[in-house]
């Protein structure tokens, strides 16, 4: 049978034609799904018992189960743990909460291929993609706890959780013509950003498909060979390529392309890292949005003291270049930046 959260929007109306139905009744039923966020088919209150049998012999509905749910000490953070729709695996998202803004740094897959050294999920090699369902699954989850807690729901989205994104491009999409669509959850391009290791096949056919939203490349160094060191991709991808697509993003979408910048002491802020950085950046609308190193168990690497990220930030302003020190929201509750693993359930 058929899951219905992982039927693409645009062949909903299909299915249920298919079925034996009228078109109209697709609306209602993805008004259900999404905008209520019912777990089952019965609690569809406008639809007839027999078009609920025979949603329930075509397809399952149900909702991603939650395991855990740490909040921050600090009130900003909230880290969720949801079950893969198997069963096998922890997905996880975290909610970031900024004044009026509620933003949910979703997942894309289990584990990542792309290795970076610096990163948790890294190290846990690509298991899989997630469905589209366990994308937007996430979404109705930390949508449902904010509705437990009389807040607003989520304004803002960014793909910077486990995975790359872009190389799950199909379930990305499918999951944002969910999230942009003006009758379900209606969140713009511009409160929408993905980020990528700098696959830059992926980021023309992100370019081609028009979409408008932010783009954050992780570009982390300003040398080839130490890119090489950190992000394995490098060597595939080496910096003037990622820089050269960054250029027709920005010129092709009139969006500002942030790159993140995460700073090992020593090594990725030193004076050469500065001269590159203004060859690079000089000439395009784009910003270096600085990343203090996270520990993480196994990590061992240093992560700089706040006086030589803000001496990097302030030199990079002083050539012109918009520097910001992303805030590590959410670090005691291990859901900041490379921090996110899923772990197989054991049974
Ligand atoms: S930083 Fe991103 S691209 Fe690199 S291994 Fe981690 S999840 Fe993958």
């Amino acid at each position: 049978m058929e899951r219905f959260k992982n039927i693409p929007l645009h062949e909903i109306v299909g299915r249920i034609v298919a079925i034996g139905e009228k078109k109209f009744r697709a609306q209602q039923i993805i008004s259900w799904v999404y905008d209520k966020r019912v777990a089952a088919f019965d609690e569809m209150r406008n639809i007839s018992g027999e078009l609920k049998e025979k949603l329930k012999q075509n397809f399952l509905l149900g909702k991603l189960n939650v395991t855990t749910i740490i909040e921050s000490k600090y009130g900003d953070a909230v880290k969720f743990g949801f079950e893969t729709a198997d069963g096998d695996y922890i997905i996880e998202s975290v909610l970031l909460i900024d004044g009026d803004r509620r933003t949910i740094c979703l997942s894309s897959q289990l584990g990542c291929g792309l290795g970076c050294v610096f990163c948790e999920t890294g190290k846990m090699g690509l298991i899989r993609n997630l469905t589209q369902e366990e994308i937007v699954g996430q979404f109705i989850g930390v949508n449902d706890y904010l509705v437990s807690k009389g807040d607003k729901l989520i304004t803002n989205i960014v793909f910077m959780g486990m995975g790359e994104a872009l190389s799950n491009f199909e379930n990305f999409l499918n999951s944002l013509a969910i999230f942009m669509h003006e009758d379900i959850y209606n969140i713009g391009g511009r409160r929408i950003t993905v980020s990528t290791a700098g696959v830059v096949p992926s980021i023309e056919r992100l370019l081609k498909e028009k979409l408008n939203i932010g783009l954050a490349i992780s570009l982390n160094s300003y040398s080839n060979e130490l890119r090489d060191q950190l992000m394995p991709i490098n060597k595939k991808y080496p910096i003037e390529s990622v820089m050269a697509i960054a250029r027709r993003y920005a010129a092709e979408s009139g969006r500002t392309v942030t790159f993140e910048y995460v700073i090992i002491d020593g090594k990725t802020n030193t004076p050469e890292a500065l001269q590159a950085l203004q060859k690079y950046c000089s000439g395009f609308d784009c910003k270096i949005n600085l990343i203090p190193l996270n520990p993480f168990a196994g990590g061992n690497l240093p992560g700089p003291i706040d006086s030589s990220l803000e001496k990097f930030a302030d030199a990079l302003s002083r050539m012109g270049i918009t520097a910001t020190i992303r805030k590590s929201r959410g670090q005691d509750i291990w859901g900041a930046c490379g921090q996110l693993a899923g772990k197989r359930i054991s049974r």
